[in-house]
This record gives C-alpha cells, sequence and structure tokens, in this order.
C-alpha cells in the first residue's frame, strides 16, 4: 500500500489546495483512505458520486461496457446516446441533447447555442445575462461567465458579452438590460454551488420565465450541481413549475464516470447544426453506460424520495444543532444540496473534519457544503450532524 499522502507530488501541477489524504476505496457512503481511515463521505467527489462508491448494480453494468465497447467515436451512431437523451427527454420536458465530458463544456455549448440563436435573429454581437457569485467553470468563456473575481483574475482579456445582475431581483435584470436590443439569454445555476449555496427563489424564477417569453430570451439553467435528483425532482428548476430553453448537466449525471449533457427545449433545439460543434470522447459508450444505469437505478431504488425525506431530516437536524447558534448565519438548501453559512471564514473545518472521519467542503470562504451521495441513510444524516457540531461549536468558540 502506499505511503501516507503528506505533500503535493512536484510531478503534478500544483492547482489545488489539497486535503493530505488519498482515498482508496469506498462502499455507499463510506471511503477508506490508503492508510486503512474510514470517512463517511458528505461530499461525494462534489455531487459527483450519486450512488455512492461500489454501487451493487452499477459496478457489474460499467465491467460489462468495458468488456464489450469504450469509445467509438462520434463518427458512428451510439445507441447509448440515443438512450440516454431520450431518458432526459423524457424527465425534462425538453427536445434533445449533445453530450459532452464535464461540467464547463456543457455550459460551452450552451453559451454557444445562445450566441448562434442570436446571431440566427440578426444580432450580430449578442450579450448573455450572467449571476453575481455565479459559477460555470474555468475555461475561458465559462470563467467569464462566472461571478467570482478569485476564478478569472490573472487570465484576462475575458470573453465580452455577458451583462451581470444580482440573483432574486427582478427589477434589477429588467433595468440592466433595459433598451439593449442584444440580449440573447438568461444564464443561472437554480442553486448556485461553488457561489454558496444560494438558492433563486421559486417566485423569481416564475418571473424570469415570463421575462424571457416576453423578451424571446433563452432561458439557460446550469444545473450541473443542483440537477440529476440532487434536491429531490429530477432537475431544480421543477420546484418553481417551470422549464428552461437550455440546460447544461455533469456531475452527478454519470455517478463518477466523466460526462456532461446540454438539453435543449424546442427553441434552442435545431440551433447547432452538422459542423457547428463536436467532441472526441463525448457520448462515449462508456459514459453513456454509466448516464443510463444511473438514472435507471435512480428510479429503482426510489433516490429522488430519499433525496427529499433524507435531505429535509439532515436540514431540520442541522438547523436544531447549529441554527441558533451566534455565529451561524443560515442553514439553507434543497434535498441533499445543503450548506451552512457562518459568519466567519471556516475553510479548517475540511482537514478538522477529516480528522474527525467525515469529509465535506467549505465554499465563497464561509459555507460548509454537504452534497453527499443520494443513497444517505438517516442514520448517516445524523451521524453528520453529530461529526460536524462540536467542530462548528469550537471554531465559533475559538
Ligand atoms: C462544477 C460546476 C461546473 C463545472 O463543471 P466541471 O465538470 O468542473 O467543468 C459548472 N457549473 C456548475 C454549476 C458547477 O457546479
Amino acid at each position: 500500500m502506499t505511503a501516507f499522502i503528506e505533500a503535493a507530488s512536484p510531478h503534478v501541477m500544483n492547482t489545488y489546495g489539497r486535503v493530505p489524504i488519498a482515498l482508496s476505496h469506498g462502499q455507499g457512503c463510506r471511503v477508506w483512505d490508503v492508510n486503512g481511515k474510514e470517512y463517511l463521505d458528505a461530499l461525494g467527489g462534489i455531487a459527483v458520486n450519486t450512488l455512492g462508491h461500489n454501487h451493487a448494480k452499477l459496478v457489474p453494468a460499467l465491467q460489462d461496457q468495458i468488456g464489450k465497447i469504450i469509445h467509438s467515436s462520434n463518427y458512428y451512431h451510439v445507441p447509448g446516446q440515443e438512450q440516454l437523451a431520450a431518458r432526459l427527454v423524457e424527465r425534462s420536458g425538453m427536445a434533445n441533447v449533445f453530450f459532452c465530458n464535464s461540467g464547463l463544456e456543457a455550459n460551452e455549448a450552451a453559451i454557444k447555442i445562445a450566441r448562434k440563436y442570436g446571431v440566427d435573429k440578426g444580432i450580430a454581437k449578442p450579450e448573455i445575462v450572467v449571476y453575481e457569485k455565479a459559477f460555470h467553470g474555468r475555461s475561458i468563456a465559462t470563467m467569464s461567465a462566472t461571478g467570482n473575481p478569485k476564478i478569472y483574475s490573472g487570465f484576462g482579456p475575458l470573453v465580452e458579452g455577458f451583462v451581470r445582475v444580482p440573483v432574486n431581483d427582478i427589477d434589477a435584470i429588467k433595468k440592466a438590460t433595459e433598451g439593449n436590443p442584444n440580449v440573447v439569454a438568461v444564464f443561472f445555476e437554480t442553486i448556485q454551488g461553488e457561489g454558496g449555496i444560494n438558492p433563486m427563489r421559486i417566485e423569481y424564477l416564475q418571473q424570469l420565465r415570463k421575462l424571457c417569453d416576453e423578451r424571446d430570451w433563452l432561458m439557460m439553467i446550469d444545473e450541473v450541481q443542483c440537477g440529476m435528483g440532487r434536491t429531490g425532482k429530477w432537475f431544480a428548476h421543477q420546484w418553481a413549475g417551470i422549464v428552461p430553453d437550455v440546460m447544461p448537466l455533469a456531475k452527478g449525471l454519470g455517478s463518477g464516470v466523466p460526462i456532461g449533457a446540454v438539453v435543449a427545449g424546442p427553441k434552442a433545439a435545431n440551433v447547432l447544426q452538422p459542423g457547428n460543434h463536436g467532441t472526441t470522447f463525448g457520448g462515449n459508450p462508456l459514459a453513456m453506460r454509466a448516464g443510463n444505469e444511473t438514472i435507471r437505478i435512480m428510479e429503482e431504488d426510489g433516490l429522488l424520495h430519499n433525496a427529499t425525506t433524507v435531505g429535509l431530516h439532515l436540514k431540520t437536524a442541522l438547523q436544531h444543532a447549529l441554527g441558533s447558534l451566534p455565529g451561524v448565519k443560515e442553514v439553507r438548501g434543497q434535498g441533499l444540496m445543503l450548506g451552512v453559512e457562518l459568519a466567519q471564514p471556516c475553510g479548517v473545518l475540511v482537514g478538522q473534519a477529516a480528522d474527525a472521519g467525515l469529509l465535506i467542503s467549505v465554499t465563497a470562504d464561509s459555507v460548509i457544503r454537504l452534497v453527499p451521495p443520494l443513497i444517505l441513510t438517516i442514520a448517516e444524516a445524523d451521524e453528520i450532524v453529530a461529526k460536524l457540531t462540536p467542530l462548528v461549536k469550537a471554531l465559533l468558540a475559538q
């Protein structure tokens, strides 16, 4: 077995402040590091491991697929793409799907769709409304759409064509776009993930849908983190009873196998034509099998319902344990996408929690983020709270 990982390898580019742990294997919501220490996984690979680790139904399916064909290229039809696209179309009420490999790739495709949608309407320099605290990825375009200077500082010049507004303020977006004929789309996360688990209000989402219809804008919802059942519905915006025109997906869609998808409604479904966009790996048979099996197993095992009930239990328990402490600003989120905002930076909790056998993350400096696998049990939710509470109390008492 490899020795305990103390320091970063000089051969791996130093792009992460890593916790000094290397995970070796997992089972359900438990993982073990290379030294045999056990952890409860409340991070799920950053909202990726939908089915937890070593799922008894997923693993044999992936093994079967690897033994048949891993990759074939988009020169040929991939039956798994047709199946997964049909599943996503059915569950979203939208029209068709483009497959890629990651969240930022799905968002890049969405941005390209929005621009061409505008150009096709005769708008030469299309602009897209984006939000404060948004996170859409780290490519040049998606970083430019992101509302966090820490992400884009040092990488200018940024891509133009974005108008930035605050969340949950319909007057602000009306004002920011007043008399601007170049706006073609609004692009946002239903619940901002990296920005600190910031939900868009249902009423705001409905007002925004109406505004997009009135102005003929594409409503583009980045459900890369909040989608795929995490909030208890397939897609988080469905709580507001709306349907977007473009919806990028990734993270949880393949339960850990890299995958991305952009789902389009009727207004956006035919914008991209042969030659307009493409990818070598996107939609390969292995990733498609992972996506298809993830959805099949989620349904078989009732994981939307589990995300709702265990999520509500976890949120209530967090509120009970932490909500009234001075220094805790808010417990928020939906389903198994929860945040606890403190009045102070709390990045130190990540390492402390790991020492205590709990994997979490801290985002936006002061928000504890819990995005565990959707198979989390009530007992495991209680264990998260039991492990986290003394650490938060000790931090606040300092
Ligand atoms: C993680 C994330 C992305 C970027 O996904 P990658 O796969 O890391 O490129 C984009 N949007 C949101 C909302 C995300 O949470």
